[in-house]
């Protein structure tokens, strides 16, 4: 570990342990990476260790999927494929993998991060972020003395590398609700490279099959939701775009301007408006980017991966 400012690593889950200094320890694959003195003035001093929290990775219900903030991308990618799913019409479960394809990461950053870690770093590309806000999940949230709150995913995340959590505050867990999944869905994701970090990250849901709800990330510093009771006509969707999103909203690094991550969220929100304005499975749907349409989760799908396995999991 190439942090040398740290005193302790303390396994705990108590909010009511945090003190000035301490940062919670999930993954490890930005603190390690990123160092004692990324998240403020003053260094690191102790690592409040979630490693040991023993919380159940994925719980699914009849009320939708509870995912543990210390779930890993691994374990997430593996669970269309489970079989407590099998008898679960949840077109949304389509976004899973592809949003797990999104995290650009090496075996260890595939193996280790976690879905709450991803979130509460909240870059613009964060893959768990898009996956979440795309199906309105609710993250609770522990406090000291045994507060907790719940917040949407979507509100979570604030901006580039900022986030609603007060100091010392826990992600729990984050609820993805049965109603969202039960929605058919869309996906897009443009890179300026093969396999690069996302600079565009869309997602369309179609609520009770007549009403679109789009969720624009990585594009923009923080999530950006639209909602309409109905399938909007293209000039529709893009007014309401421009209305939602302000020019400085877009995210500017060196994985994209922003007139390009502008440009390409229209062009990727008007792909998705028409894939689902379009009878499901139409061959006459534009799709630009990775990992769309989605990889077989039962036999009578095609299969993008021939192994089941992503690359990420194969080593690479
Ligand atoms: C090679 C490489 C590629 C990467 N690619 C991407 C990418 O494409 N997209 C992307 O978004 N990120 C990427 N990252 C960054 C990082 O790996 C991910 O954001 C990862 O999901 C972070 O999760 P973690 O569990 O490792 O977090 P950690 O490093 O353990 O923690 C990250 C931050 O979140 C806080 N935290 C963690 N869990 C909680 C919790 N439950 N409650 C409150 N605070 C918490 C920590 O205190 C810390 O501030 C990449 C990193 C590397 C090294």
């Amino acid at each position: 570990m190439d942090m040398n400012t740290i005193e302790a690593v303390v396994p705990t889950t108590d909010p009511a342990e945090w003190r000035d200094g301490d940062a919670w320890l999930a993954g490890g694959t930005v603190l390690f990476s990123y160092g004692s003195y990324a998240f403020g003035p003053e260094p690191l001093k102790r690592l409040l260790d979630l490693g040991s929290a023993g919380w159940t990775p994925i719980t699914v219900t009849d009320a939708g999927i509870e995912l543990a903030s210390t779930c890993t991308v691994a374990e997430l990618y593996a669970l269309p494929a489970s079989p407590d799913l099998s008898r679960r019409d949840w077109p949304g479960l389509d976004l899973i993998r592809p949003c797990c394809d999104s995290f650009v990461a090496s075996f260890k950053v595939w193996n280790m991060s976690t879905v709450g870690g991803n979130v509460c770093t909240a870059l613009p590309a964060g893959p768990m972020t898009s996956l979440c806000a795309g199906l309105d999940a609710e993250a609770t949230i522990l406090g000291p003395g045994g507060a907790s709150r719940t917040v949407p995913v979507t509100d979570l995340v604030t901006g580039d590398g900022t986030n609603g959590l007060a100091r010392g505050e826990l992600l729990r867990s984050i609820h993805v609700p049965a109603s969202a999944l039960a929605s058919r869905v869309a996906f897009r994701r443009l890179s300026l490279s093969n396999l690069g970090r996302s600079g565009v990250l869309l997602i369309g849901r179609l609520d009770g099959g007549t009403s679109l709800v789009l969720t624009v990330t990585a594009s923009t510093k923080r999530p950006v939701q639209l909602r309409f009771g109905h399938l909007p006509e293209a000039a529709e969707l893009a007014a309401a775009l421009g209305d939602a999103i302000p020019e400085d909203l877009y995210h500017n690094d060196i994985h994209g301007l922003p007139a390009w991550r502008r440009d390409m969220t229209y062009r990727l929100a008007d792909e998705i408006r028409a894939e689902l304005a379009a009878p499901e499975g139409s061959p006459d749907v534009n799709v630009s980017g990775d990992f769309w349409p989605p990889e077989a989760r039962n036999s009578t799908r095609a299969s993008r991966h021939t192994s089941g396995r992503s690359p990420q999991q194969e080593g690479a």
